[in-house]
């Protein structure tokens, strides 16, 4: 691909003076001849140069921020592979205390002392290894009745991550889903149950809604789920998706009942490199007990020198992360975590008051429950304005910002929304930076003579459906 060195290029000549820099990058064929690790560790990294810092990207959850200790721990183990458990055995020992803290801080009623449990790579492997869990268990007991297994579906609200949606189609599950409004903004437990019948292999709560922020009550949840059960002899669990909330709720809101205190909550999966403050990507799945995991989900494998029980749907995953985690635990402590997921809490309020008193926005929710949060355009203010939340995204990444404006989930699909995850590593000052570059943005796009080209959209669109604009 490269051509080959200029005659008068030798070590002494500088990247900038290279023929690579001057030759486009490698994009369908591999290129022919070698490059120096000098200039294709340039070309790479320049690759990566116009991107958002990670710090200012609040449209993620997932950690942007881990101190120079673990970032070494982290960088030493980069050649770990986490499968490997013969040779690397105590990764898999730190990796099942991390899955027993991860238990006693949901209250498992679990004695073992071992609990059950796994990693993942993110809280979607780990949402899909609850989700198999349920199904499985849900078809042997459906067998063991003589009744048909060929039509499972499962029960949550219609802000569901776009994990759940992945794992029905994958194993062919229907997805019945609860419509959120603006006036009921987390799942209904009634409606939930209206949808649930003999073939629910389970309904999923969220805590920490990705849409919102918000919490869906997984305790009134599971008390109307158990006079339901009662009544019709079903045997309904619930599976608790807590990628942020698994490691909010425990730090922030200990009285909260959402865990294995409930009594239908089988499993709950979390991200460990979203709250849990660990670089991506890991996440946990445990169950209450041993027995709510299904036999079928454990291979053996005895070609790495030992017969090992796996669970997962990968095979081979870094060590790292575990080792991150493990670390976090010991240096942050319960107090520790409590101080960060605290901080992240003030600076996301802290922010959600500000938005709230700017008369062209209106918060979603009075209240912030988790470090994020999502705001509107104010209806009246919306009215004349010659802008949309769209333009305001644009404006905010000029200074670097990635602060995402979307649509909401079916049934309130019209709305447009902004976001935004106050992670560990975001300050009461980087939030004055913010809130100063919003106010300006707001400003500049008061002077506006004409609408924006979003706006013009925006309207076409809503005149369709009968809305009158004044400007
Ligand atoms: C982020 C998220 C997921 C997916 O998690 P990953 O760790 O990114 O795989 C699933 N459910 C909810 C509620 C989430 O917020």
């Amino acid at each position: 691909m490269f051509e080959k060195r200029h005659p008068a290029e030798d070590t002494l000549t500088d990247i900038y003076g290279s023929k690579e820099m001057r030759s486009p990058a490698p994009t369908q064929f591999i290129p022919h001849d070698k490059t120096s690790p000098e200039a294709a560790y340039q070309l790479v990294k320049d690759e990566t140069y116009p991107q958002t810092q990670p710090r200012l990207n609040l449209a993620t959850f997932v950690t942007t921020y881990m101190d120079d200790y673990a970032t070494r721990l982290m960088n030493e183990a980069i050649n770990v592979n986490y499968i490997d458990e013969t040779e690397y055995p105590r990764v898999a020992v730190m990796c099942g205390r991390c899955i027993n803290i991860l238990a006693n801080l949901w209250h498992t009623p679990e004695k073992a002392e071992w609990k059950a449990g796994a990693p993942a790579i993110g809280s979607s492997e780990a949402c899909m290894l609850g989700g198999v869990a349920a199904w499985l268990r849900w078809r042997a007991r459906r067998k063991a009745a003589g009744k048909p297994c060929d039509k499972p579906n499962l029960v949550m609200s219609a802000a569901y991550q776009v994990v759940w949606e992945k794992f029905c189609q994958l194993w062919q599950i229907e997805l019945r889903t609860v419509p959120l409004t603006l006036d009921c903004t987390t799942l209904d437990a009634k409606q939930a149950l209206a949808l649930c019948d003999e073939n629910t292999i389970c309904i999923v709560p969220i805590a920490g809604v990705t849409w919102t922020g918000l919490n869906d009550d997984v305790e009134e949840l599971d008390r109307l789920l158990d006079e339901y059960n009662r009544r019709t002899g079903y045997e309904i669990p619930i599976h608790v998706d807590a990628a942020s909330g698994g490691f909010i709720l425990p730090f922030l809101n200990p009285e909260c009942k959402w865990d294995f205190r409930l009594k239908w909550v089988l499993s709950i999966s979390t991200s460990g490199h979203k709250f849990g403050l660990v670089y991506p990507g890991l996440g946990w799945v445990v169950w209450k007990d041993r027995k709510y995991l299904p036999d079928e989900m454990a291979f053996s494998v005895n070609y790495l020198g030992a017969s090992i029980t796996q669970v997962g749907l990968n095979f081979s995953r870094p060590a790292a992360q575990i080792l991150g985690q493990y670390y976090n635990f010991i240096r942050l402590g319960f107090e520790g975590y409590k101080e960060i997921q605290q901080n992240s809490m003030d600076v996301t309020a802290y922010c959600h008051e500000q938005i709230g008193k700017m008369k062209c926005f209106k918060n979603y929710a009075p209240k912030v429950v988790n470090p994020l949060f999502i705001w509107m355009m104010d209806p009246e203010y919306d009215k004349t304005a010659k802008w949309t939340l769209f333009d305001l995204q644009a404006k905010l990444q000029q200074s670097g910002w990635m602060v995402p404006a979307y649509t909401m989930p079916k049934n309130i699909e019209q709305v447009v929304v902004m976001r935004i995850v106050a992670r560990q590593g975001m300050s009461r000052d980087m939030a004055d930076m913010l809130l100063g570059d919003i106010r300006n943005a707001v400003a500049e796009f008061e002077q506006l003579a004409y609408p924006t080209t979003s706006r013009l959209k925006y309207e076409r669109r809503e005149k369709q459906m009968g809305k009158v604009y004044t400007h």
